[in-house]
């Protein structure tokens, strides 16, 4: 028996009753032979309610002292957890990020792990204990400073611990059985997912399923650690993610593997740009020297009678004010008509390496949503992946049509939800 790592959620320890029905699971894990370690994160909504608290005593909190509060949230839950499996006769010692060895790079609200060194870890195993880390924070190289990895970090914590330890899977415990088809929250007929290859799963999560962050997929394929999500409310087995198939895991490769929405982009249209060349670099570059990632671009062609053009992407909501902003500066120098702002729309991908090889998904797709009579209004393609944007109000049925155009409706059992926001 080996080592494992379990990451437990805010919904699974949202209060003393979660916290204790983790413990209870743990020590079976360790019971069962395996050197446990486990990584928590913050009780419910606690992370949301910090910064909220952050925001009342200042607009724009200094980064550092950020960090520093929200990682309070963890410490919280990693001692609460340390004590309950203590009480059940087991021997538990709670660890911070730092204490565990995540060093990070200094940049505060979204550091990046770059070296884990679990000493002290690994001796708290040695000696018989499970041991319970602090997830989403670490300690900045250089200065020392407590850092925070970004939204949901604690997943990133726990690949990033499996590998360090060479452990034999890291068990991300969610508030669904697993990777569904679809999000189990909208699509009631989503099919959870046995196996899938890490590559369908990276574009899954940059599609905007909210399952499993791109940045810990990203880890673990990597660093080829095998991750199984699955529900701590449940005990059932779950999905695995990896890079081949393991084991009894030997499942055909499906077409696709499911499909994922985000209502979480604006587009901005640039309207009247003068179609030569030059136009559209200058406008990408302001909105890159904001530092603003955008997503999917669209020129179309110029009117032969004037010339002009219009340029649409979309990027996140959030920094729709601040490319607005910027666009509207350059606006003299760069030389087009007007901007538009629209953040009423939804990005719906399908998703799955079939694809490459089978030519009619495109067409099924686009007639899907037009039986349903959705609107397409944007279309962006990887290999792997086929991308719309529509109208938001249209994202749930758009969603539930092409998931039963593709076959991937399940005739048995509805998906559950345990708990949480899906936030
Ligand atoms: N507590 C943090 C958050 O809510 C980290 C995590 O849950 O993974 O974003
Ligand atoms: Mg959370």
């Amino acid at each position: 028996m080996g080592l494992v790592v379990q990451k437990y959620g805010g919904s699974s320890v949202a209060d003393a009753e979660g916290i204790k029905r983790v413990a209870k699971r743990i020590v079976e894990a360790k019971k069962n032979g395996h050197q446990v370690v486990v990584v928590v994160s913050a009780m419910g909504d606690t992370t949301d309610e910090l910064i909220d608290l952050a925001q009342q005593v200042s607009p724009i909190p200094a980064g550092r002292e950020f960090d520093m509060l929200l990682t309070a949230g963890e410490r919280i839950s990693m001692a609460l957890l340390a004590m309950a499996i203590k009480n059940l006769g087991h021997e538990a010692q709670s660890f911070t990020g730092s204490q565990a060895g995540v060093i990070t790079d200094s940049v505060h609200n979204k550091a990046r792990i770059i070296d884990v060194t679990p000493g002290r870890i690994r001796t708290a195993l040695e000696e018989g204990n499970i041991a319970i880390v602090a997830g989403f924070q670490g300690v900045s190289h250089d200065k020392k400073d407590i850092t925070t990895l970004g939204r949901g970090g604690s997943d990133t914590t726990a690949v990033a611990l499996a590998a360090a330890l060479e452990a034999e899977v890291c068990e991300i415990y969610t508030d669904v059985d697993g990777v569904f088809t679809a999000d189990p929250r909208v699509v009631r007929k989503a099919r959870k997912i046995d196996w899938i290859s890490s590559e369908d799963m990276l574009e899954l999560a940059s599609s905007g399923s909210k399952v499993l962050l791109h940045r810990c997929v990203e880890y673990a394929r990597r660093y080829n650690i095998p991750i199984h999500v699955r529900s701590s409310f449940s005990g059932l087995r779950g999905t695995w993610v990896s890079n081949e198939p393991q084991g009894d895991q030997k499942v055909e490769q499906a077409l696709i593997s499911g499909v994922a929405h985000d209502t979480s982009e604006a587009k901005i249209t640039v309207v009247g740009v003068p179609d030569k060349p030059g136009e559209a670099a200058a406008i990408f570059r302001t909105v890159s020297d904001a530092e603003i990632n955008i997503d999917m671009v669209v020129q179309n062609v110029s009117a032969a009678s004037t010339g002009l053009t219009d340029i649409s992407f979309t990027l996140p909501k959030a920094d729709g004010h601040k490319a607005m902003e910027s666009l509207t500066k350059a606006q003299p120098v760069i030389g087009f008509d007007s901007l538009r702002y629209d953040d009423q729309i939804a990005k719906i991908s399908l998703v799955g390496a079939g694809m490459k090889t089978n030519p009619g998904v495109t067409a099924s797709f686009f007639e899907a949503l037009s039986n349903a009579g959705v609107n397409i209004e944007l279309i962006s393609t990887s290999e792997i992946r086929i991308s719309v944007v529509t109208r938001a109000d249209d994202v749930n049925e758009a969603v539930r049509a092409v998931h039963t155009a593709f076959g991937l409706d399940s005739d048995t059992d509805e998906a559950v939800v345990y708990g949480g926001t899906g936030r």
